[in-house]
């Protein structure tokens, strides 16, 4: 990208008045979903790496003191540090469940007893199934990924019938995402830790969320009060959001705009 396109501003379809709210704001909380938001999705995951210039502007923003930053994702903090190639950054992982704050203090959240223990039984019933390589246990929620399984579909059928009666007797959700099905503990969830972060914040803070997939519904909702959701992807289900993004790389410009936004 070269620097004259950082003058133009991101059109956010739906919120006309966007940039005019950022520039009045005297704080701004700013959340960011990785996949699919930062990066576009690829089938090795650990490939999905943000884009170019992504990092420089993360932390621009970061170091202009009047936005506060954090990533948020399903996948584990240490995952999405690595991915960010270890940039200073507040990461929230496990959606919610993991926090690596700005300083690296690290700190978890763990399921109730009942919900550990349907998280490894729906995890001896991925591997009986021949799942071991695809199936993912994090920190309150177990993910099955589905790219680049060779697995026949009805093996796939099978753990996501086993997984929604694990799910109903140990108080856990099954939800599909953009690559695979995932079971998981709801107390906590992108909204409740979106809503955390915005407590911290001093009054007369505008939030912002930018996700792309059904668990960023719940930061959408929280933020929909006060503040703004945007949708990467455009309006292609219903969402709680009410602004729009194209793409990844709408993303890169719209951080780009932020980062001039804010003086830094
Ligand atoms: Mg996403």
């Amino acid at each position: 990208m070269n620097h004259a396109d950082r003058s133009i501003p991101v059109i956010v379809r739906g919120i006309p008045n966007f940039w005019q709210r950022v520039r009045a704001a005297p704080y701004r909380l700013l959340g960011l979903d990785y996949d699919g938001t930062l990066p576009p999705f690829r089938k090795a995951r650990m490939e999905a790496r943000p884009l170019p210039d992504v990092l420089s502007t993360l932390q621009a923003i970061q170091n202009s003191r009047t936005t506060s930053l954090f990533v948020i994702s399903g996948r584990p903090v240490s995952e999405i540090a690595q991915l960010l190639g270890n940039l200073p950054i507040h990461i929230i992982g496990a959606h919610g469940y993991e926090e690596r704050e700005l300083d690296g203090k690290f700190h978890a959240s763990a399921p109730t007893q009942r919900q550990q223990h349907g998280l490894e039984t729906a995890n001896a019933r991925a591997i009986e199934q021949g799942y071991e390589s695809f199936v993912e246990l994090k920190a309150g929620s177990i993910a099955l990924h589905s790219r680049g399984v060779v697995h026949p579909p009805e093996s796939y059928e099978e753990v996501k019938t086993a997984w929604q009666h694990v799910g109903q007797q140990h108080d856990l959700l099954l939800k599909e995402f953009a690559g695979g099905i995932e079971l998981r503990a709801y107390d906590r969830n992108k909204g409740t830790a979106f809503r955390e972060r915005l407590e911290k914040m001093p009054s007369g803070t505008l939030p912002v969320y930018v996700g792309d997939d059904e668990t960023d519904e719940d930061a959408f909702q929280v933020v929909r009060s006060t503040g703004i959701g945007i949708k990467v992807g455009g309006k292609k289900s219903k969402t709680m959001a009410t602004g729009f993004l194209e793409d990844c790389n709408e993303v890169v410009r719209f951080l780009s705009f932020w980062q001039t936004m804010v003086g830094s």
